[in-house]
């Protein structure tokens, strides 16, 4: 079966083409500026020459028919002809409540996703343009939603509720639902794969740490805590966004400076973080830069950032009475040796014991990265979002046939 992966955000799409097969990758690429003059279009057949194509695409239907072209375009394609996508699988980010695993779209699960909006009205809007663009350009072809969130939906009440009026819980959803479901999911397995051992019977720490980033304790394969809250601002500091704060500060700077809801939520989503703290950039790899040129400003968003994600890793080895194996992904925890090694020189409270030499390898594959003494099993791993949501489609499409 081969399956599309799509990834709508509000003036972007990113696709996947699978072979299921073998689940290898027959074309990706991206759709940018979507709504803006000059849209490009980036296009990756696997094996051959990235092809760009700018042009003017006013919305996601277009942009979608544009990615058909170009997969069965005879020079740069990958497919005969459309016909032969038995599927489309969509991010979807936020499933609220009602989502605990991926489901098939149907006319429930549309309604559903709209009455989440409001939870997520950046990305879930988007999502649906993605969703309806498919279904036009590929009528009667089959399509999945895959949720970010739906991996944390196992997590106990105590970890989702907030100790406020459970009224707002009752007429609002207002909980905790955490993020990056299918990065979590897929390198917790990834990793009792890579060590031989039964994921029932480990306790492990993903860190989940790029642009955005989240924290998850995974008990026994399911997640049990997440570092993400209702929305993907709590938590870790993150490139652009602050995380964790009092939120008395909130009311406080709003009625000091005079800013609207959209001001704050603007100011503690797109300008604190790394680059508010750096004032260089929200990129750790230009921290890192600013830090080795002895910058005081990168060194302290570093150590913040670096401190920020350790004390999260404490505190799922306490939720969790323990922890078997710790596992770093993402932009940053796949390439930062030194934020690897500034954690792990901190955890040895806990037994881990970092081998040097390991750190500093790079390889794509999930790779232990230390002491055969360790207590602790410190590995990074890939993350492949885009796989997950492709074998979940597979999977479900196969069992509606
Ligand atoms: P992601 O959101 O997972 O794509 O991660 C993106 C982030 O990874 C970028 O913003 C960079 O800060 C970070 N990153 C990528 N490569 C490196 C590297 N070699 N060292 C440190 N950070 C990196």
């Amino acid at each position: 079966m081969k399956v599309l992966v799509i990834n709508a955000g509000s003036s972007s799409l990113k696709y996947q083409l699978y072979n299921m097969t073998d689940e290898s990758v027959l074309a990706k690429g991206l759709v940018e500026r979507i709504g803006m003059d000059s849209s490009i279009l980036t296009h990756k057949p696997t094996g051959r020459e990235d092809v760009t194509e700018v042009s003017e695409i006013l919305e996601h239907t277009t942009a979608i028919r544009k990615v058909i072209d170009m997969l069965t375009d005879k020079e740069n394609g990958v497919l005969g002809s459309v016909d032969e996508i038995q599927a489309v699988g969509h991010r979807v980010v936020h499933g609220g409540e009602a989502f605990k695993e991926s489901a098939l779209v149907d006319d429930v699960a549309k309604a559903e996703i709209r009455r989440l909006f409001d939870l997520a009205p950046l990305h879930n809007p988007a999502a649906m343009m993605g969703i309806r663009a498919a279904e036009l350009n590929m009528p009667g072809v089959p399509q999945v939603m895959v949720f970010d969130t739906a991996f944390h939906q196992t997590m106990p009440e105590k970890a989702y509720l907030y100790a406020i009026p459970r009224v707002l819980y009752k007429k609002y959803k207002v909980r905790r639902y955490g993020a990056h479901g299918t990065s979590h999911d897929y390198v917790s397995k990834a990793a009792a794969e890579y060590l031989d051992r039964p994921l029932q019977d480990l306790k492990i720490i993903t860190c989940h740490v790029g642009n955005g980033g989240s924290v998850t304790a995974v008990k026994g394969g399911l997640s049990v805590d997440t570092s993400m809250g209702m929305t993907p601002l709590e938590g870790l500091m993150m490139g652009t966004r602050s995380g964790d704060l009092d939120p008395a500060i909130v009311p406080y700077v709003m009625n000091k400076e005079e800013l609207s809801v959209s001001e704050v939520n603007s100011m503690l989503n797109k300008h604190s973080g790394l680059l508010a703290i750096s004032g260089i950039s929200s990129d750790m790899r230009e921290i890192t830069e600013g830090m080795e040129n002895g910058d005081a400003n990168s060194t302290l968003a570093f150590e913040m950032y670096e401190y920020r994600l350790r004390k999260y890793i404490g505190s799922y080895a306490a939720a969790m009475n323990g922890v078997d194996v710790i596992v770093f992904t993402a932009g940053v925890g796949e390439n930062s040796v030194v934020l690897r090694q500034k954690v792990c020189e901190q955890l040895t409270y806990l037994g881990v014991e970092l081998d040097e030499a390991l750190n500093a390898i790079r390889s794509g594959e999930p790779r232990r990265i230390t002491t055969s003494n360790s207590k602790v099993d410190v590995l990074v791993v890939p993350t492949n979002e885009e796989l997950v949501i492709a074998r979940d489609t597979h999977r479900i499409v196969l069992n509606s046939q």
